[in-house]
């Protein structure tokens, strides 16, 4: 019987309930699959790690995670710790580090949730964004001179490498073939960023001959969000930078009813490093603690951690059981209109996947 080690960190906020929730689940998914077995080791870094020890994880934190075979994360943010520690100093850290270049962030409408879109049922938003991952708006290169003078200056250069578009796009296409729809829309801003963005439509022109049977399609960020918010039909995978696709998913999950459901995949396609699975919602600090976080989004990055190792049958056993308990509202957090709690769909959702036949 085989055995994945999971390094799991929860982070800060509710990324420890969430997460610990779906560690809950993944065992007994496992068990119930009897094919294999998971070692999970929890990491206690983020804000509270950060207050005692003046970093977020340890200097050596990476390297200790290459062994493993996946990560699962929480959420890294604190309301008294400036963002861009809590970001740089242990989320993207770790995905830079280990080049978990694709963010994968599928968007699709469970049974019994309302999106707030009118007359838009399940089969028609049902999406895959791909987020660049390791370089553009987030390259972290640029700087601010003249700090505190009238003259101060503050840059953010977007950093576009011909290795790195290429890739993205690569796996963007590929993912696309493995859609029933074979449909990839292209995101950029090409009218108004003329060099990055023009040079991600010049790679794309190359890159896309080597996938005939995928069809394309190209679109300006801002005319993308009108139309996913009114021909979500028209669109199946989407890939874009970091940053723009980094706003599409948030309105993506909005449209799907809840951040509190949407998963996402840093993923390391090459697989010489684990690959990160996490919910797309951040550490929602007004509802930490009351045990009212919704778990779902934490379950559906489990699925995806389940495909990732190889584990198709066991992520199909997950998503069927999440499905059942969101189609019966038996447990409907309150972020979805309900009064369930973490514990609850929870519950619900290990009662499912134990109840399930094969
Ligand atoms: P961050 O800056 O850490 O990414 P954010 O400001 O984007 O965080 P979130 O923490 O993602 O915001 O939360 C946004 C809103 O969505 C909050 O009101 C929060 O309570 C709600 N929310 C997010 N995740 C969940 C969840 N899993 N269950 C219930 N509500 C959630």
């Amino acid at each position: 019987m085989g055995e994945y080690r999971i390094a799991a960190i929860g982070g800060d906020g509710i990324g420890p309930e969430v997460v610990e929730a779906g560690v809950e689940v993944l065992n007994a998914v496992a068990e119930k699959d009897g094919g294999f077995s998971l070692k999970v080791e929890t990491f206690p870094w983020g804000g509270d790690y950060y207050r005692k020890h003046g970093v977020m994880m340890p200097e050596d934190g990476v390297e200790t995670l290459k062994p493993f075979d996946a990560i699962y994360f929480g959420s890294a943010g604190d309301p008294n710790i400036p963002d861009h520690i809590t970001l740089w100093g242990l989320r993207l850290k770790i995905c830079q580090t280990l080049d978990q270049y694709a963010n994968v962030r599928p968007s699709r409408l469970l049974p019994g949730i309302d999106g707030p879109l009118k007359n838009v049922g399940p089969d028609d938003l049902d999406w895959v964004i791909v987020r660049e991952n390791s370089e553009g708006e987030y390259a972290g290169v640029g700087g601010r001179v003249h700090t505190g003078l009238a003259e101060e200056v503050g840059m953010d250069v977007a950093v576009f490498t011909r290795a790195g578009v290429e890739r993205i796009q690569r796996f963007a296409l590929e993912l696309a073939r493995s859609r029933p729809r074979k449909k990839l829309t292209l995101v950029t801003k090409s009218n108004a960023q003329r060099h990055g963005m023009v040079f991600w439509d010049d790679v794309f022109e190359v890159v896309r001959k080597d996938f005939p049977d995928v069809e394309t399609d190209k679109m300006l960020v801002d005319a993308m969000t009108t139309r996913m918010v009114l021909k979500p039909q028209s669109l199946d995978t989407i890939v874009a930078t970091n940053l723009h696709a980094d706003v599409l998913s948030d309105l993506a999950a909005a449209l799907t009813g809840s951040l509190g459901i949407a998963p996402t995949a840093n993923l390391r396609p090459e697989r010489d490093f684990p690959s990160m699975f996490e919910p797309i919602h951040g550490s929602a600090f007004d509802i930490i603690g009351k045990g009212v976080a919704n778990p779902i989004g934490c379950f559906w990055s489990g699925v995806m951690l389940l495909e990732h190792l190889g584990e198709p049958a066991a992520a199909k056993r997950l998503m069927a059981a999440v499905e059942r308990v969101t189609g019966a509202r038996e447990a409907v957090s309150p972020d979805l209109g309900g009064n369930a709690t973490t514990r609850q769909v929870t519950d619900a959702v290990l009662a499912a996947v134990r109840g399930a036949n094969d």
